[in-house]
């Protein structure tokens, strides 16, 4: 049976303006990954080489997918993404076929973003992968070849996400690999404030809710964790009376009982 999994092509449909508090990260990708899809013949101009990929790094749900996904609708380029998992296929040989057919596909619909999300799971330093150590390395050495292989201007970035950078195996890291590491923070206060701005959007909001407040007391949530939190407090009305007509301070109060921080200042150190 083949296990062969179809590569997907998306059109990105994330902006910057859904994304918010990751200011410095969103400066360096629009440098680093935007410009050169966009006019790579300023690089051959300068006589510089453009990265060829950006590692992301940071505690789950701070953003890492939506800004990969943000870059390459900017850079009107085609973004197929991938699992550690998905790559990692038990059958003999198949791992490093499925690597492969990624890069040939994301060179044949370039300007192409690749986006390999739980990096670290695939190509651990030190063993103790999901798969098999020996499919693990082959596919770690696929995934290198196909990298080194990418020629300059070819149009392929390739961004990869991980919550545990230090576990990556440093082969990952020299030049010409990923040679640009971009931190995805746990949002400060004014970052949470954008947050609750745009997952309130469309949420009919009582006059006294107040943001900056929420954004107070949400020390150490995460964009994922605001995001749960809005949605429980409209579910919550709803839930009190499917005709309710908005969301209350009183809501987000009762949303608060029900969810903590997925971040804890063990893991905030961590980084
Ligand atoms: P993981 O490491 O678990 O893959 P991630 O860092 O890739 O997580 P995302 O998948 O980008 O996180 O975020 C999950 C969801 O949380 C998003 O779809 C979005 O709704 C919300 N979210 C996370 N970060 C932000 C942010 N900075 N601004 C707005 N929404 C956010």
């Amino acid at each position: 049976p083949s296990a062969l999994r179809e590569i997907m092509i998306q059109a990105p449909d994330v902006r910057w303006d859904d994304i918010g508090g990751l200011d410095e990260a969103q400066m360096r990708l629009r440098e680093g990954v935007e410009l050169p899809l966009r006019s790579p013949q300023s690089f051959k101009r300068m006589g510089i080489r453009p990265a060829k990929g950006f590692l992301l790094f940071g505690p789950p749900g701070t953003g890492k997918t939506l800004l990969a996904k943000a870059v390459a609708r900017e850079a009107e380029a085609n973004f197929v993404a991938t699992k550690s998992s998905d790559l990692l296929s038990k059958w003999y040989g198949e791992s490093e076929q499925q690597v492969s057919q990624l890069f040939e596909r994301a060179r044949q619909v370039a300007p192409t973003v690749i986006f390999i999300d739980e990096i670290d799971s695939l190509a651990p330093a030190r063993g103790g992968g999901i798969g098999e150590p020996a499919v693990t390395e082959r596919v770690v050495n696929t995934l290198l070849a196909e990298m080194d292989g990418l020629e300059d201007m070819q149009g392929v970035v390739v961004m990869a996400a991980t919550n545990r950078p230090n576990l990556l195996d440093p082969a990952l890291l020299r030049p010409g690999r990923f040679d640009e590491l971009v931190y995805v923070p746990v949002p400060d206060q004014k970052g949470r404030r954008k947050i609750l701005g745009i997952h309130t959007r469309k949420m009919p909001l009582a006059k006294d809710v107040d943001l900056d407040d929420l954004a107070q007391r949400t020390e150490r949530f995460t964009g994922a964790d605001l995001e749960d939190l809005t949605r429980r407090a409209g579910l919550i009305a709803l839930r009190e009376n499917l005709d309710a007509e908005d969301v209350t301070p009183e809501h987000f109060n009762k949303a608060f009982d029900e969810i903590r921080p997925s971040v804890t200042p063990e893991v905030e150190r961590e980084y």
